[in-house]
């Protein structure tokens, strides 16, 4: 396995269950790869994903059926309320369906809390199909047949609704929504969980969170030691099935014979062959420089470097003196500054983290660790000549990191007088760290015209998975492509045995 993203610990979880000798090998010293948490003077810092659900009681999320499969169990604080700073004004609200009526009812009126109870009518047996195949059926043979077969009869009774998740969530949005606030809130969903608006975010992928999130009384989980919790749980799992993990590990070749992948090697020159396949956790642009130049036929290497991406993030990581806080303070905030500017402009969206609230022990006692990010929306291209080194590139993070000062001064005014320690990170941090192309969020790739492809190669032996891979982004999407990818390697009869286990 080249790589310890979740998408790359989820495919070796799952093989190691299965029987199957693994090696985990890493570029960082840090496993997790854009989950990985790092600590500095004793505040614990997630660097991404902020957002689990799912994960604390058994879920259709494929990262808790990893979880399940390895045994392992992820103790997680929940919660529900996220605050809220738009160009309509300020609130907190629950995640739940009904909760948002109370704030649509305020903002909107009696108009827009009917449209949103309807979309909820309208989504319902979306919802209900997104679920209805589990992602751990699926595999890249023509197994599939016999693992997909036994979810025939829930597949036949959510036929029609199935028929609609195949394009962008989009067509369903402008059938079901005509108010204006209700439109933008949903396209900015649409923009968190796929990085792109709602006309290209895939409707399978919002009914899924949909069944996910708008259920009565739903909670949101926080893993209690963020998300390097997460990451250590699945490492040990898999390391007590026998798996081996390497840090430090950088993968500079895959080593292809007559057309199959026979093992790798690494930067230190050390070869490692495989006895059954290689599976690739990096992007697909990070894959393709991994390979020797004649390994793929020129047509599939052009079309895969040609697959388009989405921008990279700004991070700003803060460690704060936690004395008189404003009071009940949510972890988890979102920062709008203006809808007509698109929700996919640069620096108009900002997201705020302040995870310690949840679970005191990620700072020191009475301090908070935060973790503030504009989300996919950071362009590449205003980075890629500078220098890390320079007065210049001082000076550009000062400038492009101000619109995460200003969003968070509105949620802690006298932020600046309380900071005790400040990292700022680029698209050039982000690409270093996470060993991401061009620091890239993922893939972009428009619902409304295709799908992810899928893990398989052209060269036998050589899987792919992570978010690079059907299903997309996310942690749930690459844990399912994880899943994928190791139930590929695996004989039909042990695949059918851990969707008995894992209760699919
Ligand atoms: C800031 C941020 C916030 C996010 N928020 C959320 C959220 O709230 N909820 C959510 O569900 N998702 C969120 N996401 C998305 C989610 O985190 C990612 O989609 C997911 O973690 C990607 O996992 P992956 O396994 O595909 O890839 P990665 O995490 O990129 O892992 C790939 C791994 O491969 C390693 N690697 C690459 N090349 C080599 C090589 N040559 N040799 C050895 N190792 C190599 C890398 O070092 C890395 O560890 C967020 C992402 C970011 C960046």
């Amino acid at each position: 396995m080249i790589g310890s993203g979740i998408g790359g610990l989820s495919c070796a979880a799952i093989l190691a269950r299965y029987g199957f000798e693994v090696l985990v090998c890493e570029s960082h010293s840090i496993a997790g790869g854009a989950a990985h948490s790092f600590e500095r003077n004793g505040f614990h810092f997630d660097s991404g994903p902020s957002l689990f659900s799912g994960l604390s009681s058994p879920s259709p999320n494929p990262l808790r059926q990893v979880l399940d499969a390895i045994e392992v169990t992820l103790p997680c604080a929940q919660y529900d309320t996220w605050g809220c700073f738009l160009p309509e004004g300020n609130f907190d609200t629950a995640v739940g369906a009904e909760q948002f009526c109370e704030v649509l009812q305020t903002l909107r009126g009696d108009r827009a809390v009917r449209e949103w109870q309807n979309l909820q009518r309208v989504m319902e047996p979306y919802a209900q199909a997104a679920i209805a195949l589990p992602p751990a059926a699926l595999r890249y043979d023509w197994g599939a047949a016999i693992t997909i077969g036994q979810f025939l009869p829930s597949l036949a009774r959510h036929g029609f609704a199935m028929g609609k998740l195949s394009g962008s969530f989009d067509r369903i949005l402008r059938e079901a929504v005509t108010d204006p606030f209700l439109q933008n809130w949903l396209n900015l969903l649409c923009f968190l969980l796929s990085g792109l608006p709602a006309s290209d975010t895939s409707a399978a992928e919002m009914a899924f969170m949909f069944a996910d999130w708008y259920r009565p009384n739903v909670k949101l989980d926080y893993p209690i030691g963020g998300s390097g919790a997460l990451v250590n749980a699945i490492v040990q799992g898999f390391e007590r099935l026998g798996g081996k993990l390497r840090l430090n590990a950088h993968v500079d070749r895959i080593l292809v014979q007559q057309n199959r992948a026979i093992g790798i090697r690494l930067r230190s020159g050390e070869e490692l062959r495989a006895r059954r396949a290689v599976v690739s956790n990096a992007s697909v642009w990070d894959t393709l420089k991994l390979l020797p130049p004649d390994a793929l036929p020129e047509r599939d290497r052009t079309q895969r470097q040609a697959t388009p991406a989405c921008p990279s993030f700004m991070h700003l990581h803060l460690g704060i003196d936690g004395a008189n806080l404003p009071p009940n303070l949510a972890c988890h905030h979102i920062i709008v500054n203006d809808w007509a500017a698109g929700i996919t402009a640069p620096q108009n969206v900002v997201l705020v983290s302040i995870p310690s609230l949840l679970d005191p022990a990620l700072a020191p006692p009475g301090k908070h660790a935060i973790h503030v990010y504009t989300p996919g929306n950071e362009p590449y291209e205003l980075w890629q000549n500078f220098d890390r080194r320079s007065e210049a590139y001082v000076s550009q993070k000062a400038k492009r990191a101000a619109v995460m000062w200003h969003a968070l001064e509105r949620i802690i005014p006298d932020i600046r007088s309380r900071c005790e320690v400040e990292l700022v990170g680029t698209p050039l941090t982000h690409e270093r760290y996470l060993r991401r192309d061009r620091g890239t969020y993922g893939p972009a790739i428009s619902a409304a015209k295709g799908f992810f492809p899928t893990g398989t190669t052209p060269i036998s032996g050589l899987l792919c998975c992570g978010d690079s891979t059907f299903p997309g982004i996310g942690l749930p999407a690459v844990a399912a492509s994880g899943i994928i990818a190791a139930n590929s390697i695996a004989s039909v009869s042990q695949h059918q045995a851990l969707l008995k286990d894992i209760g699919c």
